[in-house]
């Protein structure tokens, strides 16, 4: 009897893919839990956990349907350590004559399953994983001949080509985009909904990990994994964020406080990015919470919140195969600098950047905006290698996977890609992050204080960014008003603001 292979992988957690619509005894399932993914960066121990529970619960749910699965853990013994080895071996010694893979996200891993078809004797072909509104290539069509690549175009072509809040071929209210309305400070009094977490018990492959010798980083508490780990628990984490977090979205969607971790955000990333939803019926969902009943959830929400996945997710994914696999080493500002050491434990003495650590330590999560203006923000200014700033934003995020990490981080974060995802670099003095957040209250830097004693890094590190990076970034229009300020000041005024950020740069791991 002919028999196929088929793999899936880690991040191909869909029980919705048409794989699975018919019943075969001729197709044998592979999961494979393998060193080569483990150790590629060094991970977030949640990360892990993470992925491997909801595998494991994936394979035994197709078997429960009727499929049959092989499953190779990473403390079997006959575990051979990388993906490809594995299916090496099984396709040597099993009688398999098609060896079939969705579409890996990653561009390594896709490089591997096409040098492994090119050794196999068998017959094999790629599937599309169904997941995504569109194919590797049609940010290219969009932006193809185009100066700018603006994540704004994009959205719009896609806004048309769905019909998603649209009316015919203009947006359904009249407006595009309700940035402008989401960007509001968290007032005191307003009450933060409780985070909605799961308490499922992963000891077992805690234990796995560690009688394997994994390294990893952060905080579990195993036998109460907070994560969804399949589709049910997903569909909840959607119906929580739609029913109790989704009228407040956008309005708070860049506020930044110590009070609560997750505030308004979905937390429904590291589930998206397993495939365990589909962006299409989460943009469907929100959409219609609008429609019926916008009284509830104003159309900035809806928007704000639209504008996130079939916007800036599509983009990303979109530029990662327009760009690589140049765009992973991208270096604009040349920028040398090992990340803080503070970057692993949490310990300084800046209340935003601690509250924004320990949370990732804790939780493997940040919101959107933490990452953006706080430890990204903190990133460039000092001038961290943009490799460094990739691998720790790699292993810390529960949600992390190459195509979405690095376009955010080296793109959007570090404008290591010269403007290709921004146009131009986020940065900020303290002053943003005072207007948009309570960290300064109490923090052990003064956020007033540009110079001297206690002044807070962010102010001194401001300057002296733009100083040393004038000639690549003087000419762009959105950032010349910023030097005629710097030109006005006295010569001694910005030795002044250049030599605190020495100093700060100079003792950098004590800050
Ligand atoms: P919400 O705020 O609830 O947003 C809803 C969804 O929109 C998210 O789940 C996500 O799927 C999507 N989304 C929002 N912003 C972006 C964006 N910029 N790019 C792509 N999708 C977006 N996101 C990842 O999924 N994986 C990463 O590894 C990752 N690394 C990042 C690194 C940096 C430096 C920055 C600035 C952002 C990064 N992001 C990444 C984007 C964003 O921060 C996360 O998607 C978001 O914080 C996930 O939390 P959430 O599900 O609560 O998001």
């Amino acid at each position: 009897m002919s028999k196929t292979l088929r793999l899936i992988l880690g991040d191909q957690l869909n029980p919705q893919h048409s794989w699975f619509n018919e019943i075969s005894d001729k197709v044998e399932y592979v999961m494979i839990e393998a060193r080569s993914e483990t150790d590629y960066v060094v991970h977030h121990v949640q990360k892990i956990l993470g992925i491997f529970a909801a595998m494991r619960r994936f394979s035994n749910q197709l078997r429960v349907q009727g499929h049959r699965v092989s499953y190779i853990r990473l403390g079997d013994k006959s575990n051979r350590g990388s993906i490809k080895d594995n299916l090496l071996a099984m396709l040597e010694e099993g009688a398999y004559d098609r060896f079939e893979y969705q579409l890996s996200d990653e561009w390594r891993v896709d490089e591997m399953l096409q040098s492994l078809c090119a050794e196999i004797r068998q017959e094999s072909s790629a599937y599309d994983t169904e997941h995504f509104y569109t194919e590797r290539s049609f940010l290219a069509g969009v932006f193809s001949g185009k100066k700018q690549t603006l994540m704004e175009s994009f959205y719009r072509a896609l806004r048309k080509a769905e019909g998603v809040l649209m009316d015919g071929e203009s947006p359904v209210t009249g407006q595009w985009n309700y940035d402008a309305s989401n960007r509001k400070k968290l007032p005191k009094e307003i009450s933060i909904p409780r985070p909605f977490v799961f308490h499922h018990d992963v000891s077992d492959i805690l234990q796995e990990l560690e009688s394997s010798g994994v390294k990893s980083i952060g905080k579990v508490k195993a036998k109460e994994f907070i994560w969804p780990l399949d589709r049910k628990d997903a569909l909840a984490l959607l119906d929580h964020f739609v029913n109790e977090l989704l009228p407040l979205f956008g309005d708070y969607q860049d506020a930044m406080t110590d009070r609560d971790w997750s505030l308004f955000h979905s937390r429904l990333s590291f589930a998206l990015n397993l495939k365990m939803l589909s962006p299409r019926e989460i943009v469907d969902r929100v959409e219609e919470a609008w429609r019926s009943d916008p009284d509830r959830v104003h159309i900035s929400q809806a928007e704000g919140f639209i504008r996130q996945i079939l916007g800036w997710r599509e983009y990303m994914r979109g530029i990662y195969w327009w760009k690589m696999p140049e765009y992973a080493k991208l270096n604009y500002f040349d920028h040398q600098r090992e990340l803080p050491r503070w970057y692993w434990t949490g310990e300084t003495k800046m209340s935003c950047l601690r509250t924004a650590i320990n949370q990732s330590l804790e939780h493997a999560y940040a919101h959107h905006i933490q990452r953006l203006m706080l430890t990204g923000n903190f990133a460039l200014l000092a001038g961290c290698d943009p490799d460094e700033v990739d691998h720790w934003y790699l292993g810390i995020y529960i949600d992390a996977f190459d195509w979405v990490e690095i376009t955010n981080t080296r793109g959007m974060s570090q404008f290591a890609d010269g403007g290709i995802v921004g146009t131009k670099p986020y940065v900020s003095s303290a002053s943003y992050i005072h207007k948009m957040s309570d960290h300064c209250t109490g923090c052990h830097y003064d956020h007033k204080k540009k110079t001297g004693e206690n002044a807070c890094p962010f102010n001194p590190l401001y300057w002296h960014f733009h100083h040393r990076h004038r000639e690549k970034l003087e000419s762009n229009p959105r950032i010349g008003m910023m030097y005629r300020t710097w030109d006005k000041m006295s010569p001694d005024t910005k030795n002044v603001y250049l030599e605190q950020a020495e100093k700060y740069l100079s003792e950098i791991d004590y800050l």
